[in-house]
């Protein structure tokens, strides 16, 4: 399964829902991309200028490295896909990879929500650098102002969550991104959910146009 839409659309939230709920691993380039900056690896250090700016990665570079995650054993009985694929080349390449794993989509879940509602919900947006649980200043905020519930850590911002580069984000997402959504549509593969709402009513908007686990 894919899951398709802008960013703060809130991918990542559902997918994590979904991949436990299904027992799938949940692959996000976005996650990946910034542990390997992180780390410092070579790939990481490729990444770094174009994720910290806004912008998209190369698709060669993020193609190598799904390929390199759909070598792992856990992904031949499904995966979801978080934030990819974000081009057109990107879904060619993927279509490629899937025939030669002999490994079919099931859906393209694409999570439509108003562009206003994208930003706020983007520059609020804080975690825990520690757990990763995902807070927000307004809609989602901890016990404590700043601090993770969790574990007392103090609460980051995403280097690429500010104002200017959301701005950005949205921009590369209409001009590149969207394009992928009429490549699976010939497919027949998208279902549009409704994410506009809170978390679990876009859960179960999700969970009404897919097959049962
Ligand atoms: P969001 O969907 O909120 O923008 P992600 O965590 O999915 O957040 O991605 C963060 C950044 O990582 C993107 O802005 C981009 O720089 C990079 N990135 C992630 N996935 C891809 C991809 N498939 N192709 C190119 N760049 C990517």
């Amino acid at each position: 399964m894919i899951v398709v839409g802008a960013p703060g659309a809130g991918k990542g939230t559902l997918a994590k829902r979904l991949a436990g709920e299904r027992g799938l691993p949940h692959i996000a380039t976005g996650d990946i991309l910034r542990e390997a900056i992180r780390q410092g690896t070579p790939v990481g250090l490729q990444a770094r200028r174009f994720v910290e700016s806004g912008g998209l990665v190369p698709d060669e570079v993020v193609i190598g490295l799904i390929e390199e995650r759909f070598s792992r054993p856990d992904t031949v009985r499904g995966w979801i896909l978080d934030g990819f694929p974000r081009t057109v080349p990107q879904a060619e390449a993927l279509d490629r990879l899937l025939a030669r794993l002999n490994q079919p989509v099931d859906a393209v879940l694409l999570l439509e929500c108003p562009e206003e509602a994208l930003l706020e919900r983007i520059t609020g947006r804080r975690s825990c650098p520690a757990c990763g649980t995902p807070y927000h200043v307004k809609n989602q905020k901890p016990r404590r102002e700043g601090v993770c519930d969790r574990d007392g850590t103090p609460l980051v911002q995403r280097e690429d969550d500010t104002e200017a580069k959301v701005r950005l984000r949205l921009e590369k997402y209409r001009r590149e991104t969207a394009a992928v959504i009429p490549f699976y549509e010939r497919k027949g593969l998208v279902r549009r959910v409704d994410a506009a709402g809170a978390p679990d009513a876009v859960y179960r908007a999700a969970a009404a146009v897919l097959p049962p686990p």
